[in-house]
């Protein structure tokens, strides 16, 4: 089995035209010589999307995502940028289900598979977001939310269209708060998800989708965290903004 293991940076609304095509060359600078089966993903918002291919095109491992797409192709939806557009611009993966989407946007499973379904149609990869807020952990019902979210959003697809998603697993008590999940959490909650994909798709399908960690990872706690079996890579905020971290996480998995 060989898993491919993803570093991905999501800048989130950070970063105007000039500060994030220096951040892609600092980091090119520093990573772009990458061990054999990682890739690197860099997310900058969608300003930055055009820019951002040309510069990274002729680097190995080095791919693009964006960090949301409206469902509909194309239509009176001010202000919305759809999945179809964003492949035009060269992007590889879109980020859906991010818990401040969930929580600022108010996106729900039903809207996040039809979401799925665009950037699938539109041959790109998804990285779908999952993960508790700290009630739902202290209740312990953590489990039965992420495989909810899990149904609800992805179970839909066939197992062609499965190959083409990667999951991250975001508790949302530890994003952007400097609060880590501890390498048991992670790895309890990534063999969970890895089994509820076996109950539906196969034991095959389960041991090759790539699950992400993501929430407050940091050079520090990169290396024990991907250390873990089924923790394949990170999806990495803060500190992907800052081309010496990123960095090391880079090197970390
Ligand atoms: C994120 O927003 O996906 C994230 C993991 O953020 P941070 O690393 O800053 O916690």
């Amino acid at each position: 089995m060989s898993r491919t293991k993803i570093v991905a940076g999501n800048w989130k609304m950070n970063q105007n035209l000039f500060e994030g095509k220096q951040l892609v060359t600092d980091i090119l600078k520093r990573s772009s010589n990458l061990s054999e089966n990682v890739k690197v993903v860099i997310a900058p918002p969608f300003t930055q999307l055009e820019l951002a291919a040309s510069q990274i095109k002729d680097t190995e491992g080095f791919y693009l995502a964006a960090q949301n797409c409206h469902q509909e192709k194309a239509g009176a939806y001010t202000g919305e940028v759809s999945a179809y557009m964003l492949k035009s611009v060269g992007v590889d993966y879109v980020i859906l289900g991010h818990s401040e989407r969930r929580q600022y946007f108010g996106e729900d499973e039903t809207l996040l598979a039809k979401k799925v379904n665009a950037v699938l149609d539109a041959e790109m990869k998804v990285i779908f977001c999952v993960g508790e807020p700290l009630e739902i952990r202290d209740a312990n019902t953590q489990n039965e939310l992420v495989k909810k979210q899990i149904l609800g959003g992805l179970f839909h697809l066939d197992a062609t269209q499965f190959e083409k998603i990667v999951i991250a697993y975001e508790p949302v008590w530890a994003i952007g708060t400097g609060r880590t999940a501890t390498a048991e959490q992670a790895q309890d909650m990534h063999a969970f998800i890895r089994s509820v994909i076996e109950e539906k798709y196969g034991n095959d399908m389960a041991a090759n989708t790539t699950i992400l960690y993501g929430g407050s990872c940091n050079p520090a706690n990169a290396a024990t965290l991907f250390a873990c079996p089924d923790v394949d890579g990170g999806l990495i905020g803060g500190a992907s903004l800052k081309a010496d971290d990123f960095d090391a996480i880079i090197k970390a998995a």
